[in-house]
């Protein structure tokens, strides 16, 4: 299920959707504040150009939002049917949202990257 050619192995090892060879984000730490969502311009494999028109990942956030949503409703049925509090549940959902707020955004991209862009054999073996 995660390997090479699913769009899953290019999501979750953050590689280009093309190829699966090049690294997606120039920084590897989704916790570098600054730079967490530096890319870069192109695949330094295959050359694939990453952002495929100005604004390209401003749909990431429509994906971010869906990613999100089922965080938290997640959180919720499993608090709610280990009998968490509501209170309780609620400050759980808000701080797992917070705490993964990069690795949602970062997500975010790769999963739309991969809804236009579809994995090449022949670009990952050169
Ligand atoms: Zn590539």
């Amino acid at each position: 299920m995660l390997q090479q050619g699913s769009k899953l192995y290019s999501i979750f090892h953050q590689k280009c959707p093309r190829c699966h060879q090049g690294d997606f984000y120039v920084y590897k730490n989704p916790f570098r504040w600054k730079n967490k969502l530096t890319i870069h311009d192109h695949c330094p494999h295959c050359k694939l150009k990453y952002m495929i028109e100005p604004s390209f990942f401003y749909g990431a956030m429509y994906v971010s939002y869906a990613v999100t949503v089922a965080m938290a409703v997640t959180f919720f049925i499993i608090g709610y049917w280990i009998g968490l509090d509501l209170l309780y549940n609620l400050i759980g959902i808000v701080v797992l949202l917070v705490l993964s707020n990069s690795f949602v955004m970062r997500i975010s991209r790769l999963i739309y990257i991969n809804m236009f862009v579809s994995y090449d054999k022949k670009y990952s073996n050169y």
